[in-house]
């Protein structure tokens, strides 16, 4: 019998201590019902619970887990580095390992500045972006996230399109007015905003792949025709490659299609499970960044020994030869799998995937963009979200996140979470 008490007491406390019983919203089960659980701890492709419950788990602390977690590698590495202290606030040689790492596998990247999110990453290309055009409008799209920085909580994805939230209250009105907004896929969409606000336009920041909506992949020449369209209009490209770096290819999804963008920023993957962000690009831009240039960003734990040491690791083993061709094939295997019985069992869904991140939604239509994700049968997801959860799998707790496999992920926990899936799925079939 699935046994959740001991969770359900630190929750109920957590919620008395912190808004929401959580330190970030999507941990919180609001869309799907019940609470989250606690964990315990998590090992390679698993993960336990307070109450020891064991789970596959196919969030990987939504990306880092890439290698697996608790890789021995990284933990051993992460001792050694842990003896000689934890943050110096002075350059270490480990922050030239992981940037040259970083220089050499991403291609638009030629030099980069370490933070300590991928929200921090965001923010401070954002300045960049402005700093450098001397413009102040920026385009996003429709349900792509870029962490929390004030011009980008307008029209967001993540916990902000899970919990079905307006435009953030906080933000001022002349900030969010700065934003312009396309839907995802959309060219012709950007070209009129592009034509109504001619030199006025810093840039255009996207997922290249969408994992904050759900998983939506670029059409057939849309990252072709944003690159084309910023060049007209000397406006900068901007991939958050927060998700899709180091996942989705060795060089992100700049390596997957061959479009260099001007700027990029990184996060998740590139910490290793600690907390890293960085940007990087062209060096004339990131000239502009200080003490270089007068652009000002800065910060205390920046470039700090331990969470270089556990990117560099990370990377490593991610470079050895056959890691994405496995994340490929594990992850087709997963997504294959699903989409085959959910068709067997008569519910309408489409998903995909690309290397270690895949999607499902429930919906039988072609999804393109965000407005497509939400035609989806969220009271369903959240039907097979919790019939997954008790029968030991752990997906993402929103219709409107992507999926995430590991190295460390085999064959049998596919084929396990297959067997859960086609149950939960023929439970379902009465619900339409
Ligand atoms: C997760 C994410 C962010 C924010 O990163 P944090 O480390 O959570 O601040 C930004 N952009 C994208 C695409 C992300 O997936």
């Amino acid at each position: 019998m699935f046994n959740t008490s001991k969770s359900e007491a630190i929750f109920a406390a957590a919620s008395k201590l912190m808004p929401g019983g959580v330190s970030s919203p999507v941990r919180a089960f609001k869309s799907v019902g019940g609470q989250p659980i606690v964990f315990d701890r998590v090992k390679g492709s698993y993960i336990w619970d307070v109450d020891g419950n064991q789970y596959i788990d196919y969030v990987g602390s939504w990306g880092p887990a890439i290698c697996g977690h608790s890789h021995p590698e990284v933990i051993e590495a992460l001792h050694l580095a842990l003896e000689k202290g934890t943050s110096f606030g002075a350059p270490c040689v480990q922050e030239n390992i992981l940037a040259s790492m970083v220089i050499e596998m991403v291609p638009s990247i030629e030099m980069v500045r370490f933070v300590n999110s991928g929200t921090e990453a965001c923010m401070s290309v954002l300045r960049l972006m402005r700093a450098y055009t001397g413009r102040e409008k920026i385009i996003k799209f429709e349900g792509c996230y870029h962490g929390h920085a004030d011009m980008f909580l307008v029209k967001a994805g993540s916990g902000v399109a899970t919990l079905g939230l307006p435009d953030s209250p906080g933000v001022p009105k002349t900030t969010a007015q700065a934003t312009l907004t396309a839907p995802y896929n959309d060219l012709e969409a950007v070209k009129a905003l592009f034509a109504a606000n001619p030199e006025e336009i810093a840039g255009v920041i996207l997922e290249p792949v969408v994992g904050n909506a759900g998983f939506i992949p670029p059409d057939a020449g849309f990252l072709e025709g944003l690159r084309e369209l910023t060049k007209e209009y000397g406006a900068l490209l901007v991939f958050d490659e927060v998700m899709t770096g180091f996942r989705i290819s060795p060089g992100g999804a700049q390596g997957k299609f061959g479009i260099v963008p001007d700027l990029t920023t990184l996060g998740k993957v590139i910490g290793g499970g600690l907390p890293v962000g960085a940007y990087g690009g062209k060096r004339e831009i990131m000239s502009m960044v200080a003490p270089s240039g007068p652009m000002y960003q800065a910060g205390t734990l920046s470039g700090n020994p331990l969470a270089m040491t556990a990117g560099i690791k990370t990377l490593e083993i991610l470079q050895r030869p056959g890691s994405y061709e496995y994340l490929e094939k594990i992850t087709k295997e997963l997504i294959n799998g699903l989409l085959k019985i959910a068709q067997k069992t008569g519910h309408k869904v489409t998903g995909g995937s690309i290397s270690g991140m895949f999607g499902l939604f429930f919906t039988g239509e072609n999804v393109h963009n965000f407005a497509d994700a939400q035609k989806s049968d969220i009271a369903k997801f959240a039907h097979f979200h919790k019939g997954m959860l008790e029968r030991g799998i752990y997906l993402a707790p929103s219709q409107f996140e992507a999926g995430f496999t590991s190295l460390a992920h085999t064959s049998e926990d596919i084929d396990k979470t297959l067997a859960v899936a086609e149950d939960v799925l023929l439970s379902l079939r009465n619900l339409d």
